[in-house]
């Protein structure tokens, strides 16, 4: 038995910006599983350090060091800001949503959530609590939260001394590929100072260079009391982390939260190794050029938002749109109601960005004919 929505496809091999399918048709890959493959599918450094790892040491509790952690927490010591210092790995984003919340709620001791209109934030409970999308939410006791305008500065008077935590996407992925704006960040930043309250910025999907930036909030200037990040950060390896201010956990005692797998260290080696590729390669900068690249083609015949290789193409109808996509040989996503999403790897190139386009643009003239 399935629950998720499913696609007809069965990938057999990803290489690059590359997928091909069971029947050995090529795709270029504008999904990479959600944004994981932002590093591309199978970046060779990654693959050898994960190879490399499996035979020293697969498992080990976050109760020992190991040195596949330590040497991955002094790689991420080079790409997070350097106050955001306190790191903690979990799995998933949805998890790292959880322990953000947790955080936040031991923090302040307090129980007041704010999050944001078509923000996204995982599908475990606490994360859906402050995720937007109804569908996801119905039928769940779930925590409670208010959902503020995004973008809106007066939902910082939403703020107040009962708020936890505000929470919320600098880049808005899922619920529609929507930029915060700067204004916005900086008078949620007041208001949080203000009140005591913990800001946590979600960048699960924007974070890791995607946005052209290292992390979508430093091209705003604001900077959170907890960053969240997963996805790409491993090239797909399943890994994510909290990173939290030193405020935020005073006072916790250890043992306070736990994870089985948390910080494994085949996780930790594909961490380190996509950190390093990520430098080398000055990821950021072959976002925001491919980013704008790609924006300036598709721009040309349709109404288009995002940063860097986050981009969303309004249409009307994008389940068929993502559909006739695949059947031309792109995979991408939807965002929101009206969106296709497009989250293609770093290294696509000039070529394929008019291969997208091109093939994007007939899908768009046979809608609307
Ligand atoms: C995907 C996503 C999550 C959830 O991550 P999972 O690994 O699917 O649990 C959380 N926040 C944002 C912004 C996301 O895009």
């Amino acid at each position: 038995m399935r629950f998720q929505a499913h696609r007809g496809l069965k990938l057999i091999r990803g290489e690059g910006q590359y997928v091909w399918d069971s029947e050995g048709r090529r795709y270029l890959d504008a999904h990479t599983g959600h944004g994981a493959a932002f590093l591309g599918h199978r970046p060779r450094k990654v693959v050898d350090a994960i190879k490399e790892q499996l035979d020293k040491l697969m498992v080990a509790s976050t109760t020992f060091s190991t040195d596949a952690m330590e040497d991955c927490l002094s790689s991420l010591g080079k790409i997070l800001p350097s106050k955001l210092n306190n790191v903690y790995f979990q799995n998933s984003g949805a998890e790292a949503v959880e322990l953000a919340l947790k955080l936040a709620f031991k923090a302040t001791g307090r129980r007041g959530l704010l999050s944001f209109k078509n923000g996204f934030h995982g599908r475990t409970l606490g994360a859906l609590s402050v995720t937007w999308n109804r569908e996801y939410r119905e039928g769940l006791p779930l925590l409670r939260a208010e959902f503020g305008e995004f973008n809106d500065i007066s939902s910082a008077d939403l703020i107040n001394d009962e708020t936890a935590a505000v929470i919320l996407e600098p880049v808005q992925g899922e619920g529609g590929i929507e930029p915060s704006r700067r204004d916005f960040l900086v008078e949620l930043r007041r208001a949080c100072d203000e009140a005591g309250a913990v800001l946590i910025f979600d960048e699960v999907q924007c974070g890791f260079g995607r946005t052209g930036a290292t992390w979508a909030h430093q091209s705003r200037g604001v900077e959170p009391d907890i960053l969240i990040a997963g996805k790409s950060i491993a090239s797909g390896f399943p890994i994510s982390l909290v990173a939290a201010k030193d405020w935020v956990i005073e006072g916790l005692r250890a043992g306070f939260h736990g994870s089985t797998h948390g910080g494994n260290p085949l996780a930790c080696a594909a961490l380190k190794a996509s950190i390093e590729l990520f430098i080398e390669e000055n990821v950021p900068e072959a976002a925001r050029k491919m980013g704008k690249s790609l924006a300036s083609m598709i721009s040309e015949y349709a109404e288009l938002k995002g940063e860097g290789l986050m981009l969303g193409v309004r249409v009307k109808q994008p389940g068929r749109a993502i559909r006739s996509l695949q059947a031309s040989g792109v995979l991408a996503l939807k965002a929101g109601e009206d969106m296709v999403r497009l989250l293609p790897p770093y290294c696509i190139t000039e070529e394929d960005c008019s291969f997208l386009s091109g093939r994007l643009r007939r899908v768009l003239s046979e809608q609307s004919s």
